[in-house]
């Protein structure tokens, strides 16, 4: 049985709405946030605490899980769910970004991606078919497809070229991964940057091959805020409301809730996780960055709204004196407070849309006044 979308609860007043996706390993409830768990591991946490924290699903990479340990260890271990002792939904990412971002040599032809691994600079050929095969030996509950991710800002004419290729991939993953029946679900991603012609191009073709969920791809990467929920608002016009749509990398609260209130369901971001290890805390009331001075003895708590195990048992000073001295145990109690503090604000938003309440929740969110705490 393939997975579904149904919809729980619209705001009036927008298109945010709750939503709950069906997967082989369970029930995602929307608006969702998936922590990076890129290798397999959410860093410095164990699976228990991230799923204490309310976690649904764990975002992996296929790229670097392609390159070590191998599809095929993890094949032979019974899948990645298995291999990684993590029974709740995984979403795969295809790497398309990390291949542009972190190879060196990238060249790109009709036929696929050729590029040198970042590791060794062993040279490596990913057809889209491919990367379809390599998330099909993951086991991943949602797999994306291969796309040709371009930084920002490109020129139109490379643009244009990148979406052709990325609709043209797209349409040869669909057909891939339909020869064979699946419990897996495949997400098709989009290009085309904040040119709306070429966006809207790119998100048609993906609708003519008709995949089980819609991304947003390359943005959320340097472009105008106004330009990027331009786009997100025309997107929403043109995306069926009855498939799940993902706005990838993007993690701001403000950046979350404008795109909740224009239709998007599912978010990752690697800022709650990197940022605790670099010792930078979120709170309600804006940023600690644990290094400065003023915390050395400051006894109170990160933030004295928030009822994580951080909080409720340890100081700034200490978490400060821990960062200082590079103790693991820095990482652990920092990445606990923020994936708690993303995750509550996910369950809040979904509370909002379902009391109907969602517009007094996204102007205090817009609005609470953020400085430095
Ligand atoms: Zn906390």
């Amino acid at each position: 049985m393939r997975g579904t979308f149904e919809i729980t609860a619209t705001d009036p007043g927008s298109a945010a709405r709750t939503g709950r996706i069906a997967t082989a390993h369970g029930i995602i409830e929307t608006p969702t946030f998936a922590p990076v768990a890129s290798q397999g591991t959410v860093k410095a946490l164990l699976h228990d605490q991230v799923e204490r924290l309310g976690a649904q699903v764990l975002l992996v990479n296929a790229y670097h899980l392609f390159l070590r340990p191998g599809p095929d260890v993890i094949e032979e271990a019974g899948g990645l769910h298995a291999f990684m002792s993590w029974p709740k939904p995984l979403l795969s990412d295809s790497g398309g970004f990390q291949i542009y971002s972190l190879s060196p040599l990238v060249k790109v032809s009709n036929e696929g991606v050729r590029f040198s691994s970042h590791l060794d600079g062993t040279k490596i050929f990913l057809r889209p078919e491919d990367i379809v095969d390599v998330q099909k030996k993951l086991g991943t509950d949602i797999m994306m497809t291969l796309d040709y991710f371009l930084p920002f800002p490109s020129t139109q004419e490379k643009m244009k070229e990148a979406v052709r290729i990325t609709s043209d991939w797209a349409r040869r993953s669909k057909k891939w991964f339909d020869q064979a029946p699946s419990r897996q679900l495949l997400w098709g991603i989009s290009q085309g940057s904040i040119f709306w012609d070429l966006r809207r191009q790119s998100i048609e073709d993906l609708l003519e091959a008709d995949f089980d969920g819609y991304a947003l791809g390359g943005l959320g990467i340097g472009e105008p805020k106004t330009e990027l929920l331009a786009i997100l608002e025309k997107a929403d016009a043109l995306l069926p409301r009855s498939k799940p749509r993902y706005l990838m990398g993007m993690g701001y609260a403000e950046d979350v809730i404008q795109a909740v209130a224009r239709g998007v369901d599912f978010f990752d971001c690697v800022l709650p996780t990197r940022n605790a290890r670099n010792g930078t805390l979120f709170t309600s009331r804006g940023r600690i960055v644990l290094k400065h001075q003023k915390y050395a003895r400051d006894f109170r708590p990160v933030d004295a709204g928030c009822d994580c195990t951080t909080c409720r048992n340890f100081s700034r000073a200490y978490l400060r004196h821990l960062h200082e001295r590079d103790e693991i145990s820095a990482s652990v109690l920092n990445t606990i407070h923020n994936l708690n503090f993303y995750l509550d604000i996910f369950k809040k938003i979904r509370q909002s849309i379902q009391s109907n309440s969602f517009p007094e929740f996204r102007d205090r969110m817009l609005h609470r006044i953020e400085e430095e705490e």
